[in-house]
């Protein structure tokens, strides 16, 4: 089964979290045992699993990516100004596997599937695909 939705952020950073979608897909597709895949067609956009109990958990992600990657040195700029957005896209990746059971996304108690956003606000496509 493969089905997508959108999310749309609000801020130029932003992690949202998309489990509760991801979760219903995949409840409705009612697999005993298999895999599911949640990927975003965008370049400077990525999807993580980390913990969102502690909201600054994801703060400080964004905090750490933006020390390691600083805004406006890179030859991307001169495009349309967002080469750090694609680098710390790029190092978390587009997408994340997720073990399915019974139904259900196989997630510890701390984990939840974000999706984060380095160029926003923005329409950002969340494809899903469970087998
Ligand atoms: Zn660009």
């Amino acid at each position: 089964m493969q089905t997508e939705f959108h999310v749309r952020s609000q801020r130029k950073y932003e992690a949202l979290d998309i489990t509760a979608q991801v979760a219903a897909i995949v409840r409705e597709a009612n697999t005993a045992e298999g895999l599911c895949s949640v990927y975003i067609t965008h370049a400077t956009a990525a999807v993580v699993i980390n913990e969102n109990d502690d909201p600054n958990v994801c703060v400080d992600l964004l905090d750490a990516l933006d020390r390691m990657v600083p805004e406006g040195i890179w030859r991307h700029d001169r495009v349309d100004n967002n080469g750090a957005a694609h680098i710390k896209a790029a190092i978390l990746g587009p997408g994340e596997t997720i073990p399915v059971r019974a139904g259900k996304l196989v997630l510890g108690t701390w984990q939840a599937i974000m999706l984060v956003d380095f160029d926003g606000p923005r329409d950002r496509r969340v494809v899903v695909t469970v087998r």
